[in-house]
């Protein structure tokens, strides 16, 4: 018989007290499906990770605490899927935790990818530039961290001032990597860009950046910023159920200048483009060609004083601010599906403000890729 879905409650939140404390379990989303109730972790993500696991089973294990018969699912990219987790190693995980909040020391940070959706992000990279943490160093996570350690490299500046070979040794990398290693290390400690490879800017009148919001669902906020000769404009257009009219709106505004460069960052934006070129079944080749990727140009061509190369942290070490403070994109993405369901103005506006901030961030950053180019 075919799953019937029959009740939704937006984001839950459980809490139960175990061994002094007290564990707060949150999920996505609360169906029933046939009658029994299921909490969802939403995850954007192609396969089942070892992290969904243990968040998983934290939220099992908060329902067998509580005596409430609720199973466990996860929508990997709006695909459902309910899980089993095995929750007898969730105990020990607790009291990790415990040991590490009760202690003096903050527990040491230790940063992946996943780092960016983290409510603590911030924390941590203070916390490690404070203490000078060589998991700082882009390409030092866990692993690498404990081997250099254990061969007396224990700052940002004991592998700046090393000898690329020796990082090699320890940490097994080829000595390339390590050289880049070094010289991350070097930049964290000096807090200077250094560039490594030659790079060219398209030269133009106008210029567009381009930056893309997207929900939880299928709804996309497409913001652009126009620099002219003594003016900026920036325009929004969210593609939602009907997307057309907003799609339409996009094109329109970027072909006002069809010769202009439009900047972004990373691949994300690029594909939203492909997308509504497809859906819209309008042929995107000349735009798509005249999209650059300020993300692809300065990984290639710069080692720079950050952790992670996103755009927030580029553009930080230029002096630029976000109006909307540590609100991140992964909030974003909750509030324009928030405002999708409430069409409350003040989340609206928040959005609006952060996107238009990314946009800024971009020209700013192209600005100062404009120096360094010249300086080359
Ligand atoms: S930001 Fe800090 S707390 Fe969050 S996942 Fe990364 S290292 Fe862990």
């Amino acid at each position: 018989m075919e799953n019937q879905i029959q009740e939704v409650v937006k984001e839950d939140v459980f809490l139960t007290e175990y061994s002094g404390m007290t564990l707060i379990a949150k999920a996505d989303e609360v169906i029933k499906i046939n009658g029994n109730r299921v909490a969802i972790l939403d995850k954007s993500s192609k396969s089942v990770k070892e992290r969904h696991r243990i968040e998983l089973a934290f939220l099992a294990f908060v329902f067998s605490l509580r005596g409430e018969r609720i199973s466990v699912g996860l929508r990997l990219n709006g695909e459902l899927r309910l899980m089993y987790p095995n929750t007898d190693k969730i105990p020990l995980i607790l009291s990790e935790i415990k040991k590490s909040f009760s202690s003096t020391f903050p527990p040491e940070p230790s940063f992946s990818y996943t780092c960016k959706n983290c409510p603590f992000h911030t924390d941590c990279i203070n916390f490690a530039i404070k203490n000078g943490d060589i998991t700082m160093i882009n390409g030092i996570g866990e692993g690498r961290k404990r081997a250099l350690k254990k061969a007396g490299f224990l700052k940002v500046d004991d592998v700046a001032k090393s000898d690329p070979r020796a990082i090699s040794k320890y940490t097994g990398v080829d000595l390339k990597e390590a050289k880049r290693i070094v010289k991350q290390a070097e930049s964290i400690s000096t807090s200077k860009w250094f560039s490594i490879n030659e790079f060219t800017l398209p030269t133009s009148e106008f210029e567009y950046f381009f930056d893309v919001e997207k929900g939880e669902d299928k709804i996309y906020l497409l913001g652009v910023l126009l620099k002219e000769k003594s003016d900026n404009q920036y325009r929004y257009f969210i593609l939602d159920d009907y997307w057309e009219n907003a799609w339409k709106g996009f094109i329109d505004f970027v072909n006002i200048h069809p010769k202009a460069p439009i900047y972004h960052y990373d691949v994300f934006d690029r594909d939203v483009i492909r997308k509504f070129g497809n859906l819209s079944k309008m042929n995107v080749k000349e735009l798509s060609a005249r999209l650059v990727d300020l993300y692809k140009l300065i990984v290639r061509s710069f080692i720079l004083p950050v952790r992670f190369y996103s755009l927030k942290d580029v553009a930080r070490t230029t002096g630029f601010n976000w109006r909307t403070g540590s609100f991140s994109g992964y909030e974003a993405m909750k509030a324009l599906s928030m405002w999708r369901e409430s069409k409350n103005p003040d989340i609206l506006s928040k959005i609006v403000t952060y996107n238009e901030d990314d946009c800024r961030a971009l020209m700013t950053v192209k600005t100062r890729l404009e120096r360094a180019q010249m300086n080359f």
